[in-house]
């Protein structure tokens, strides 16, 4: 993952990453277990949440372009 970081808290640029798993509903109602990146800022621990199946998407896709700093 290599989405650009500034913490918008107090806009450290050191973060680590954590991987969760966490159950959500897709259309037919049926629970899937959906993966999540926990970015967090190592200077105040404010903490961003990503879904993996999306960045994966935008990235077979080629549409994701990264915010410019
Ligand atoms: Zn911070």
């Amino acid at each position: 993952m290599n989405l650009d970081f500034k913490c918008l808290k107090c806009g450290y640029d050191k973060y680590q990453v954590a991987t969760c798993i966490i159950p959500e509903k897709n259309n037919t109602l049926k629970l899937e277990l959906g993966k999540y990146y926990i970015k967090t800022c190592l200077h105040c621990g404010y903490s961003e949440m990503y879904s993996a199946k999306i960045i994966a998407q935008n990235e077979k896709n080629e549409l994701y372009e990264p915010a410019k700093s």
